[in-house]
């Protein structure tokens, strides 16, 4: 990994000591988690994941992690089409905290027996310094997140990235899909049905022009 300054300002800086992290995990049709291995428990504390340690979900459903219904629908319909097709799909995600924006890369393969196995990769993070305002879930809350893009959406307003250092991030926030993604998600979905061997749903980008050098 090579650092990369971000010009103009020495308050961003891409985390020098990233360490290389991957997760996998294989679920059955019915999203039962069956087996999982690689960096699961760092990546869980590292996401705020204390309650989902490995020995925790084995055997319970993938989807009794998420916390809200368009994600889980969202993860349900990929896996329930690469089960299909045997077909492949990858997709970044956003998984940011207020010191570090991260973007993961997500791979769903088809094993034998009607499952797959899901491969999470930490792919690229970038310090900010200062941090962002602290930011909890609420399943009340009207701020909406994306769980895909990060992006948040206030009442009234458009979807936008408010990750900038010392950025004032909505205090509460529950989670979804923002329709972009969904957008992206469906047309993967649909190009695999349709018999494509493996789709990009596509890549994010974490900051404009921080990709070159990853
Ligand atoms: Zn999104």
């Amino acid at each position: 990994m090579v650092p990369v300054g971000w010009s103009g300002s020495a308050l961003q800086r891409r985390t020098k000591d990233l360490k290389f992290q991957q997760c996998f995990c294989v679920v059955d049709s019915s999203l039962r988690i069956l087996w999982i291995g690689g960096d699961w428990d760092d990546f869980a504390r590292r996401n705020g994941g204390q309650a989902v340690l490995a020995n925790d979900v084995l055997s319970t459903r993938l989807t009794d992690h998420i916390t809200d219904i368009a994600t889980a629908d969202t993860v349900d319909q990929m896996v329930t089409a690469v089960i299909r097709t045997k077909g492949v799909l990858r997709m970044d995600y956003r998984c940011d905290g207020p010191h570090e924006l991260r973007r993961f890369r997500l791979t769903i393969k088809p094993m034998k027996n009607d499952r797959v196995i899901m491969v999470h990769e930490l792919r690229d993070a970038l310090q900010l310094d200062p941090p962002m305002r602290a930011w909890s879930f609420d399943p009340a809350a009207r701020t909406l997140k994306c769980s895909v893009c990060g992006h948040v959406h206030q009442p009234g307003q458009d979807w936008s990235d408010v990750a900038v250092p010392g950025g004032r991030h909505p205090e509460l926030v529950s989670y979804t899909v923002c329709p972009d993604c969904l957008a992206r998600i469906n047309a993967a979905v649909s190009n695999i049905s349709e018999g494509a061997d493996a789709v990009e749903v596509g890549e994010l980008k974490l900051k404009t022009g921080f990709n070159d050098g990853a």
